[in-house]
């Protein structure tokens, strides 16, 4: 996701270096995604493996670690090496790189303990991303904050590289599902003509929209949806005064429903839809860390807040971070934190 009011500083190089180095098959290529994969990150990545594959390149896609259980249906998942399980052949496979792409994030922090792997590799690097501020110092760097998903970009860069004739249904697929996600299925972040006119593009490719909606959103199981019961019934806390909602949970909480990767994703997004609330927290506790998500509407910008509090960032309106404080430590910071923002909160319409 991309927010609305900021700047929109694009940063669009000439893709003439990799169109010619994409021209002879056979080049090693590895598409790195972040930590904690989404939809847009697999479906940019694996619609562009599709892609590689059909150019005749040997092509590999890296996450540093598990993706969602309800996004494994997706074409290519089988392909993705998981660092975290299979260490060794993730290094080695980035060591022997000719191409590598960084999709959907602009920071070598997202990839953890690949960073230094990355960063050392001589491979031509290209980025392809939709957050402010890239730090990733890349040969090809398309960036554009006021794009709805990577997904966008990535078809953006198939067709400047003249590559659209050998897309197909597949690469189309993983493409509208990257941006389908990363729109909330277009309610947000989706105001931009050119989103519409990809997803009309994508159509032409016979992608069946509505089967991807379900195999995307009505693919989860029955304890994720217990879980998500029970946490907004119980692990749910509202302030009204702040317009802010928070939702909490420990590691005893996601066992007792049996926690799969993927489950907690998109709850966050509940306590927006309380009439007048316009900040919304979500606090997962992992093992050694809580993971925090953060979702704005209007112009209070998350990415900020999670920057100067939980060594995180992302988008003005959807951020993340972690903080190394106890669960209840952390949610009672956040609390604390509220009383000083209570006047930029108040300043919304709904
Ligand atoms: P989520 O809450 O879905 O994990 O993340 C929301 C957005 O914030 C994503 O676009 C993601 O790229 C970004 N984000 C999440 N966590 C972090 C983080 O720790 N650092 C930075 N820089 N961005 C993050
Ligand atoms: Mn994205």
């Amino acid at each position: 996701m991309s927010m609305n009011l900021e700047l929109s500083p694009i940063i669009w190089n000439d893709i003439t270096p990799l169109r010619k180095l994409l021209e002879n098959p056979g080049k090693r290529i590895v598409i790195m995604i972040h930590v904690n994969p989404d939809g847009d990150a697999l479906g940019s990545s694996l619609g562009l493996l599709r892609l590689m594959e059909k150019l005749g390149h040997n092509c590999s896609v890296i996450s540093p670690n598990d993706y969602p259980e309800f996004l494994k249906w997706m074409p290519g998942t089988d392909r993705v090496i998981i660092m975290e399980s299979s260490s060794a052949l993730a290094i080695e496979t980035l060591q022997n790189a000719d191409v590598i792409f960084a999709v959907d994030f602009n920071d070598l922090s997202r990839v953890k303990k690949l960073d230094e792997v990355v960063a050392a590799s001589p491979a031509f690097k290209v980025l392809i991303d939709h957050h402010p501020n890239p730090s990733i110092k890349a040969d090809c760097i398309l960036s554009d904050i006021s794009s709805s998903s990577t997904a966008e970009l990535t078809y953006r860069l198939i067709k400047e590289a003249g590559l659209s004739s050998r897309m197909d249904k597949d690469t189309a697929s993983c493409l509208f599902v990257g941006i389908m996600t990363d729109t909330g299925c277009f309610s947000y972040n989706s105001s931009n003509r050119k989103t519409w006119e990809t997803v009309a593009e994508l159509l032409d490719y016979g992608i069946e929209k509505d089967r991807l909606y379900y195999l995307t959103y009505d693919n989860y199981s029955a304890d994720r949806l217990r879980l998500l019961g029970f946490s907004l019934n119980e692990k749910m806390e509202v302030f009204p005064e702040y317009r802010t909602g928070l939702i909490w949970l420990t590691r005893s909480d996601l066992r007792r429903f049996n926690f799969a990767v993927g489950d907690t994703e998109g709850f966050v997004n509940y306590p927006l839809s309380i009439r007048g609330i316009r900040f919304s927290a979500l606090f997962i506790e992992k093992k050694d860390h809580v993971r925090i998500s953060l979702r704005s509407k209007g112009d209070f910008p998350v990415n900020d807040f999670s920057r100067k509090y939980f060594n995180g960032g992302g988008h003005a309106n959807a951020s993340g971070g972690e903080s190394y404080l106890s669960i209840e430590d952390t949610v009672k910071r956040f609390k604390e934190l509220l009383p000083g923002y209570k006047d930029q909160l108040a300043d919304y319409e709904n």
